[in-house]
């Protein structure tokens, strides 16, 4: 395999909320944060355009409204401005680390950030710089996960590189059963069929539909995106039955 030339020209990144949280049980970490900027900034050292979807998870989750006592859309309000400042928190860690960042959001939220738009986005990305892409899809009841194959569709991505806790996708949770089976590849429909939760259904049925793969990888492990890039035999890859 050639490890000198990226395979990907534009990449979506997915980070889930709690990926920025390191050690802590709520909120950010600054050092994850400082970390996570430095593999980000590597690919875009490699000459990939690189688009960030960030979770809001570690700090709000609409699913839990009703613990709230606030209504479903409330609450999925709520989750989506979670991960406007987790988008905030990690642009300006990616400019403190020296790389040009635009931190966007899917509702206008002037004051705070730029609003998405395909246009803007491209913009930005042509002119190298990194895209934050915050606030979901910018509606209620769809996650980032979704918000992150949408954009790798109207941005005509290559890839969506989701980021777990674990390094690919496995027929069962690898914490808690430790027999569990990992796959190199799977197809988007086994995905679905099996119900594995790696990714929800919509946005696998999304990518299934616009031919993303998805490629599901352990973000503890330093150097795993560049070395995905570099097409290393690194995570699970979703994709069609023809690959
Ligand atoms: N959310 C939403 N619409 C979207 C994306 C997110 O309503 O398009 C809300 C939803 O309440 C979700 C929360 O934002 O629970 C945080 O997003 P997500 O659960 O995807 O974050 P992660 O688990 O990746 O940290």
């Amino acid at each position: 395999m050639n490890n000198t030339r990226p395979r990907f020209k534009r990449v979506v990144l997915k980070l889930s909320g709690e990926a920025l949280m390191g050690e802590l049980s709520y909120g950010v970490s600054p050092a994850k944060l400082a970390e996570v900027a430095e593999e980000i900034i590597a690919l875009g050292a490699l000459r990939v355009q690189v688009v960030v979807v960030v979770g809001g998870g570690n700090i709000f989750r609409g699913l839990r409204s009703d613990q709230y006592g606030v209504g479903r859309v409330a609450g999925d309000h709520m989750g989506m401005l979670a991960t406007v400042i987790n988008s905030i928190a990690l642009g300006q860690a990616i400019r403190a680390a020296g790389a040009a960042v635009c931190v966007m959001s899917a509702f206008d939220i002037k004051q705070v950030a730029e609003t998405y738009t395909v246009e803007a986005a491209e913009a930005r990305l042509v002119r190298g710089e990194i895209v934050v892409a915050g606030g979901g899809t910018g509606n209620p009841f769809f996650t980032t996960d979704t918000a992150a194959v949408l954009r790798a569709a109207e941005l005509g991505a290559d890839v969506v590189l989701k980021a777990t806790k674990v390094d690919g996708v496995y027929d069962d949770d690898p914490i808690v059963n430790p027999s569990a089976r990992r796959f190199d590849s799977i197809t988007y429909r086994e995905v679905m069929d099996r119900g594995l939760k790696v990714m929800d259904q919509t946005a696998v049925s999304l990518a299934m539909e616009r031919r993303i793969p998805i490629m599901v990888f352990a973000l503890s492990s330093r150097g795993s995106m560049a070395g995905i890039i570099a097409g290393e035999p690194i995570g699970s890859l979703i994709a069609g039955e023809e690959r």
